[in-house]
């Protein structure tokens, strides 16, 4: 139902969940990894919806948000895919009536702030500890967007296997204490190697068994053992956010919860200048993972009508 009282269809929130796999704007090769991710879910309930009813039940509460992906050599000032999704889901969750903090990688801090002032909402960004503790305020929920995640043997790494060593501080004894403490865990993520995927560890290597191994030789492969309560595998972890942000929309009947095109080219702009790196390219770029940034723009534009188009009938 939305804020108003209408029930949308599930169609549309199906066309949300296709839209963070890029379907229909990337060649089919840029999807692949995620579809593969949905069918190692095995579910066909929309995962955006999920997550963005369960949230909005907790209006008038807090949700902190994790993002930051930093290596020494290849993003010092860490990967432009997180910290976008972070700034746009946290302004979605504000104007939806939740509180939001985010907490990201002390050398992506200062970019993410520039991001949300990007966005017109005050939202305050915190730096990570280097074993960070539940929030001492209390968070009613808790999200990770491209976090590195440990494997089993409690390594981090890259998309393409590499241990991260000296860069993102490690997440996964605080998403195990959020567990415990019975608080609503999301990942969000689009190789494999972040927080959340523990929870189809096993299925997606016997999906794709490249990704049992890895190229540091720990012997624990490059996929996470941390599980989330709701997983949320997109194309390109960004738009896994701006997916939910677009479903708090819909949910709420409240469109300003939806990222706008021209928000997404001026949070790339600022990424790239900052020094925070395309993934593939590792440079500051107008793109991400590798595809143009009027790609992303793309699906930003496909979730806003499908937001506008609904609300409006
Ligand atoms: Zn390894």
């Amino acid at each position: 139902m939305t804020g108003d009282g209408r029930a949308i269809p599930g169609e549309i929130f199906d066309a949300v969940d296709a839209l963070a796999c890029g379907i229909d704007i990337v060649p089919p090769a840029a999807s692949q990894r995620a579809l593969v991710c949905r069918t190692a879910l095995d579910t066909h309930e929309p995962l955006a919806s999920d997550a963005a009813s369960r949230l909005v039940r907790r209006r008038g509460g807090r949700v902190a948000l994790y993002t930051g992906f930093v290596t020494p050599d290849r993003y010092p000032a860490g990967e432009n895919d997180g910290p976008l999704g972070a700034a746009a889901l946290a302004r979605a969750l504000v104007r939806a009536g939740v509180g939001a903090t985010i907490y990201t990688d002390p050398e992506v801090a200062e970019t993410t702030r520039w991001l949300v002032a990007e966005l017109g909402e005050d939202i305050p960004v915190a730096s990570l500890a280097d074993d960070p503790q539940i929030p001492s305020t209390g968070v009613d929920a808790a999200i990770a967007i491209e976090k590195p995640g440990a494997n089993p043997v409690g390594v981090m790494h890259t998309a393409d296997g590499r241990r991260i060593d000296g860069g993102s501080k490690p997440i996964d004894r605080l998403f195990a204490a959020f567990d415990r403490a019975g608080i609503l865990t999301i990942g969000i993520g689009d190789r494999g190697n972040e927080v959340g995927f523990g929870r189809i560890r096993e299925r997606l290597i016997d999906l794709d068994p490249t990704l049992g191994v890895c190229a540091c030789g720990c012997g624990g492969g490059l996929v996470a053992a941390t599980a989330t309560d709701i997983l949320i595998p997109a194309a390109v972890s960004n738009w896994g956010a701006y997916a939910l942000a677009a479903a708090l929309a819909l949910l709420t009947g409240r469109s300003a919860c939806a990222l706008e095109p021209e928000e997404e080219r001026r949070m790339l702009n600022v990424a790239a200048v900052r020094g925070c790196r395309d993934g593939i390219r590792c440079r500051g770029a107008f793109g991400i993972d590798g595809l143009d940034g009027e790609v992303s723009v793309r699906v930003v534009a496909a979730l806003r009508k499908l937001v506008r188009q609904t609300l409006a009938y």
